[in-house]
């Protein structure tokens, strides 16, 4: 294998724009660059594109509401997932005066957790739902945690590190039992689970497009017909007054397409993606020992693997793996200069000896079993030479 090639692993901090994505979008640069609002038809003839593309991304979504010019309504364009976030959460607690408490979970993205800590420094209370050593939610907190004081719940589809999936719709039945609003973060689920929102109790969605091969900058987010939508960004009327600002023309087309390659190819790419994670899982086991597979092993995204090799720097692993041109991720947050594990594996409980050497590799589409085949070789020196130096491993079996 030409080692020159990027093995690129770390598809759940971005991913390439599809191809078939980058050609959609370029006529909308040079050629078609009119801005959709104009009344010539040059420039007003790009929102059919653009309502091409809201149709696109609620066809991913299982959702078919149609307003009466045959536009998918409940979807809005963003910049980003953590806009999304932000939006729903902002209109979620407008919706509902007089309720002061947010319900969300402990191992949330920082789009949804710095928002929380935003508004509780408006007065909100925010309740974390805790999770288990396998990242699974703790439902009875959640059901004792949602009350009649309770505006939103904000609960992820499926998390960024580990990949494990979460109950959504039965926390969505808990927070409207209550008379509450449920929003989801589905910026890493879109594209890789089933999305049904057709049959569904929940109200607002998430997704971003650089996570589904679509460019970086766009999003979108879904608000149920019917439930109150109070913007976040105020300018112009678009996107009928929800979200001012001129459209992201071009990559609103992108991300309609990336929604459409991923509808169809859904089923496919999910068994390609489940056999490549587990070449990798299987070829590590065998290979290395001291090791720990994390997340819920049974319901997690197929493209997903943090794996902590025990009694070593995670960072120390990435920077060997670097040297190789192989892209991962680690399990710490580098802040304030000290590696500190990050909130999800620390909220997990995981020894400190693991935490610390947690590398997460998320695949995509465009992942072949020969690149597996060559991180599965690599790994091993890279670990021994690593634990060889290591004082908490001294004196431990191979
Ligand atoms: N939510 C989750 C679960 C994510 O993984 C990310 C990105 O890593 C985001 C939100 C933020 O998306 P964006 O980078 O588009 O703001």
């Amino acid at each position: 294998m030409n080692q020159n090639k990027i093995i690129y692993l770390d598809n759940n901090a971005t991913t390439a724009v599809d191809p078939e994505v980058f050609e959609a979008m370029r006529p909308f640069f040079c050629e078609r660059y009119g801005n959709p609002s104009s009344i010539h038809r040059f420039g007003g003839s790009v929102a059919a594109d653009i309502e091409e593309a809201r149709r696109q991304v609620a066809s991913l979504l299982g959702t078919s509401f149609r307003d009466n010019d045959g536009n998918a309504a409940e979807i809005i364009f963003t910049s980003c997932g953590s806009e999304g976030d932000n939006a729903a959460i902002n209109a979620a607690v407008t919706a509902r005066p007089g309720r002061n408490k947010i319900v969300t979970t402990i191992v949330e993205h920082p789009g949804v957790l710095a928002y929380c800590r935003e508004l509780s420094r408006r007065g909100y209370k925010i309740e974390y739902i805790p999770v288990d050593e396998r990242g699974r939610l703790d439902l009875a907190y959640a059901e004792r945690a949602i009350d009649e004081s309770t505006a939103a719940v904000s609960v992820m589809w499926a998390n960024n590190e580990t990949g494990t999936i979460f109950p959504v719709e039965t926390v969505a039945k808990m927070a409207h039992a209550k008379g509450a609003l449920f929003h989801t973060d589905a910026v890493q689920a879109a594209g890789k689970v089933a999305i049904d929102l057709d049959s569904s109790e929940i109200d607002f969605l998430s997704i971003s497009g650089h996570k589904l091969h679509a460019p970086k900058g766009v999003g979108a987010l879904f608000v149920r017909k019917g439930t109150r939508f109070k913007p976040l960004i105020f300018g112009g009327h678009q996107e009928k007054g929800r979200r001012g600002g001129t459209e992201n023309v071009a990559s609103i087309i992108g991300l309609g397409r990336a929604c459409e390659i991923a509808r169809k190819n859904l089923v496919a790419e999910n068994i390609q993606l489940t056999q490549l994670r587990n070449r990798l899982e299987e070829g590590v086991r065998e290979r290395i020992s001291h090791i720990r597979v994390n997340g819920d092993l049974e319901n997690r995204l197929p493209n997903t693997s943090s794996i902590s090799f025990e009694y070593i720097e995670g960072e120390s692993i990435l920077m060997l793996l670097d040297m190789m041109n192989i892209c991962a991720s680690s399990g710490s947050a580098c802040t304030t200069g000290s590696l500190e594990p990050s909130h999800v594996l620390r909220a997990m409980g995981l020894p400190y000896t693991a935490a610390h050497g947690t590398i997460r590799f998320s695949l995509s589409k465009y992942n072949t079993a020969e690149e597996i085949d060559f991180v599965v070789e690599a790994l091993p020196p890279i670990i021994e030479r690593l634990r060889a130096i290591s004082p908490y491993w001294e004196g431990r079996d191979k």
